[in-house]
């Protein structure tokens, strides 16, 4: 079993480290929110009182955090945890960043003979509380096979996309298309409903006709249509407006850097800047629906 250090115990890192503790590894973990190592220590985790105690002794040192500047900050500026870091150790860093953000800290790591892997996830809050992630994998494949048993815990299905930061471009392409068909799916909800259809008829017959897709089977927007979904916790929990806003920026900034065309991508990243400013900035993605549908 392995001494991990897990940083960012949030909606995604809190489910994903009860997993590696439920496995029987070792976790020292460190959050800025106290409530989150709380949770944590009761499943049986030893709160570090800063990240560069959590990464002393790891094996393995994981990281789930925001976007690219925390992950930064993290490992290259202030928190210079890079150099706090065994040498033999693997860092597997699982939050969604820019590719550029990913390969500066790859930098960073081989520098100093650290093995790392981006590995962003897909699959939601849901999909890390029951061990089903997918991980996205960027980097060498021989660390890949090293961090195989550990992901393994925390994912069913384990993609390697290519050199440092491919994990990342993958990832956002992803995050892309489920912003545009979430949209969709909500728009057209919102049509049939404005035309007298019940949203859970009209979503049984979209889910298996040729409109069917994730947002519909596993993730309805409609409130009440699916038990279990932020919709119908009041959008709750989940995957944050605020960090799909930042999924979709980094799909922008991709699309500049590589002149590809994404006109729907673009539309997304708009409708949910303007959600975001009228306050849904910390309600999940799925209420793109009250945007769409001028509902609360
Ligand atoms: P979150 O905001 O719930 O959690 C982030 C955690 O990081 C918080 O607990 C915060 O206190 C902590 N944190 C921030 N800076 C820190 C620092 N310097 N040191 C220690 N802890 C710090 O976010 P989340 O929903 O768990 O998402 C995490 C990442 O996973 C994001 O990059 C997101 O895009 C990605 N992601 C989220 C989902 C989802 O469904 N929520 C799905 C796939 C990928």
């Amino acid at each position: 079993m392995s001494h991990i250090a897990f940083i960012g115990l949030g909606h995604m890192g809190g489910p994903m480290a009860a997993n590696l503790l439920k496995a029987g590894h070792r976790l020292s973990v460190f959050d800025l929110t106290p409530a989150a190592l709380e949770a944590a220590v009761a499943l049986g985790a030893t709160a570090a009182p800063s990240a560069v105690h959590a990464v002393t002794g790891a094996d393995i040192v994981i990281s789930m955090l925001p976007a690219s500047q925390h992950v930064e900050s993290l490992y290259l500026d202030e928190g210079r945890l890079i150099y706090s870091i065994d040498p033999n150790a693997l860092i597997l860093e699982c939050s969604t960043i820019s590719p550029e953000a990913a390969r500066r800290v790859h930098a960073a790591a081989c520098a100093r003979g650290i093995a790392m892997l981006d590995a962003p996830v897909s699959g939601g809050t849901a999909g890390a509380a029951a061990g089903t992630l997918t991980f996205i994998v960027g980097g060498e494949s021989g660390h890949l096979e090293r961090a195989r048993p550990v992901l393994e815990k925390m994912g069913k299905n384990l993609f390697h996309a290519g050199a440092a930061g491919a994990g990342q471009v993958a990832k956002i392409c992803n995050n892309m298309l489920l912003a545009v068909h979430m949209a969709g799916t909500a728009e057209a909800l919102g049509l049939g409903v404005a035309n007298g259809l019940d949203p859970a008829v009209l979503s049984d017959i979209m889910r298996v006709s040729s409109g069917g897709n994730w947002s519909l089977e596993k993730y309805n927007p409609w409130p009440g249509v699916m038990e279990n979904v932020p919709a119908s916790r009041q959008y709750e929990g989940g995957f944050g407006v605020d960090l799909m806003l930042k999924d979709l920026g980094l799909a922008m900034e991709a699309a500049l850097a590589s002149k590809a065309s994404t006109p729907l991508g673009s539309l997304a990243r708009n409708l949910y800047a303007l959600h975001s400013s009228q306050g849904a900035g910390k309600l999940d993605f799925s209420s793109i629906q009250q945007l769409i549908s001028h509902k609360k």
